[in-house]
C-alpha cells in the first residue's frame, strides 16, 4: 500500500502528460515557455487571485514573500510552532526573528488567541518591530482567516497564507491561496497539488507585490535579465513541470472529490475512541494529510506495518524545539498544545485514487 500513490495518479493521467512533455521537448523552451504563463493563468483562475507567479519550489515561494515585504534583523515574524520548518525558516533566512504561537487543539492550525498574545508580548517587550503574520493551512484546513485577518489589521502586521498543504481548501467558498496579502503553494510531488520535481507559486491581488516577484524570481530583473535593479534570486518553475501542473490541475477537483470521499469514510468507520480531524462549518479541507491523535501512537505504527500499511508522523518536533532555532526567543514559555501534538499525531494513507480504507480502519480499530 502506499501513503500517497503518485504511480495510481500517472497511471491515470499519462496519456496526456506524455503528450504534454512532448511538446516541451518539442518547441525546446526549457525556461519560462509558454505553458509557464498557461499555467500561471489556470492557477490564478482556480484560486480567484489577480495573479498567480510561479517559482522553484515552495520554500523559494516563502523567500519571496520576505523579500517583498522587506522582512529584515530586528522583525518579528509571528509563524505557527506546528509546521513545517520551512515555515520558520523563510524569515529566519533574512535574519528576522520568528515568534512561535501555539496550535489550536482541535484544528491544529495557528492559535488566533495564542496569535494576538504573543503579538502584544512583542510589542510590550519593545525590542522586535512586529511585522508579519504567516498562518499555515496545516494538513490541508484552511487556517482561521476570519480571526487572523481581524488580528493582522488591529496590529497593521502583513499577512501571508502559507498554502502549501492548502492548495484546494476553501472558507465559505473562498479558496486557499486567495487569504491575507500573499499567499504561496507548493507542488512537491506529495502535496495536494504537485509535480514531477521540484516547483512553487506565489498567489497576490497586488500589483506591486506581482511586479515585484516577477523580477525577484530572475536574478531581480529590470527589463530584462540582463538589465538587473535590485537583488533576487533565480527561481523559476521548468517549463516541463508547468506542462505536468497544468494536467494535473484539470485533473485536481475530481481528486479533491475523492479524498474529500476517503475522509468521510475513514471518519465514519475509525472508533470514536480515537480523535479524529476537525473540518469547521463552511472549510473544506484539501487532505493533504488525514491526521489522528493517539495515544498508543508507536503501537499503531508497528501494527499497521505489520499489516503492510504506511503512517506518517508529522511532525515529531515542533520549531520550537528545532536545534537550527536554539536559543528560541520565547515570549512565553508555554507551547503545550503543539508540544501535546507532536507526541500524538499520527497521518493514515491519503490521495485521489483507490485506498483500502477497511483494511487500515480494521487494524486501527483493533489496537
Ligand atoms: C512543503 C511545505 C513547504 C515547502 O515547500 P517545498 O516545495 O518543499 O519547498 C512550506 N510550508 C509548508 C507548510 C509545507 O508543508
Amino acid at each position: 500500500m502506499q501513503f500517497i500513490d503518485l504511480k495510481a495518479q500517472y497511471q491515470h493521467l499519462k496519456e496526456r502528460i506524455d503528450k504534454r512533455i512532448q511538446v516541451v521537448l518539442s518547441h525546446g523552451k526549457y525556461i519560462m515557455g509558454p505553458e509557464v504563463e498557461e499555467l500561471e493563468r489556470n492557477l490564478a483562475e482556480y484560486v480567484g487571485v489577480k495573479h498567480a507567479i510561479t517559482c522553484a519550489n515552495g520554500t523559494d515561494a516563502l523567500q519571496l514573500c520576505m523579500m517583498v515585504l522587506d522582512i529584515k534583523p530586528g522583525d518579528a515574524v509571528f509563524c505557527p510552532t506546528f509546521t513545517f520548518f520551512a515555515t520558520a525558516e523563510a524569515p529566519a533566512f533574512f535574519g528576522a526573528t520568528p515568534i512561535f504561537v501555539d496550535a489550536n487543539p482541535t484544528t491544529f492550525n495557528i492559535c488566533p488567541l495564542d496569535l494576538e498574545r504573543s503579538i502584544q508580548d512583542v510589542i510590550e517587550e519593545g525590542k522586535l518591530q512586529p511585522k508579519a503574520i504567516i498562518a499555515v493551512d496545516l494538513f490541508g484546513l484552511p487556517a482561521n482567516y476570519p480571526e487572523i485577518e481581524k488580528i493582522a489589521q488591529k496590529y497593521n502586521l502583513k499577512l501571508i497564507e502559507d498554502a502549501a498543504q492548502g492548495f484546494g481548501g476553501e472558507i465559505n467558498g473562498k479558496k486557499a491561496g486567495s487569504f491575507g496579502d500573499i499567499a504561496t503553494t507548493s507542488f512537491f510531488p506529495a502535496k495536494p497539488l504537485g509535480c514531477y520535481g521540484d516547483g512553487g507559486a506565489v498567489f497576490t491581488n497586488n500589483d506591486d507585490y506581482a511586479d515585484l516577484l516577477r523580477s525577484f524570481r530572475v536574478h531581480g530583473k529590470g527589463n530584462d535579465k540582463y538589465d538587473n535593479i535590485r537583488i533576487g534570486m533565480n527561481s523559476r518553475l521548468d517549463t516541463i513541470q508547468a506542462a505536468i501542473l497544468i494536467e494535473k490541475l484539470k485533473e485536481f477537483p475530481t481528486e479533491l472529490k475523492n479524498r474529500n470521499r476517503i475522509a468521510k469514510l475513514y471518519d465514519s468507520i475509525i472508533s470514536k475512541k480515537i480523535v479524529r480531524p476537525f473540518v469547521p462549518e463552511n472549510y473544506v479541507s484539501s487532505w493533504a494529510q488525514y491526521t489522528l491523535k493517539v495515544d498508543n501512537r508507536d503501537s499503531l505504527i508497528t501494527a499497521l506495518k505489520n499489516e503492510g500499511v504506511p503512517s506518517v508522523v508529522y511532525y515529531s518536533k515542533c520549531m520550537h524545539q528545532q536545534t537550527a532555532f536554539q536559543p528560541v526567543n520565547l515570549c512565553k514559555n508555554e507551547l503545550n498544545i503543539s508540544e501535546n501534538l507532536s507526541e500524538t499525531v499520527l497521518s493514515l494513507p491519503m490521495h485521489g485514487y483507490d485506498i483500502d480504507v477497511d483494511k487500515i480502519v480494521r487494524i486501527l480499530n483493533a489496537d
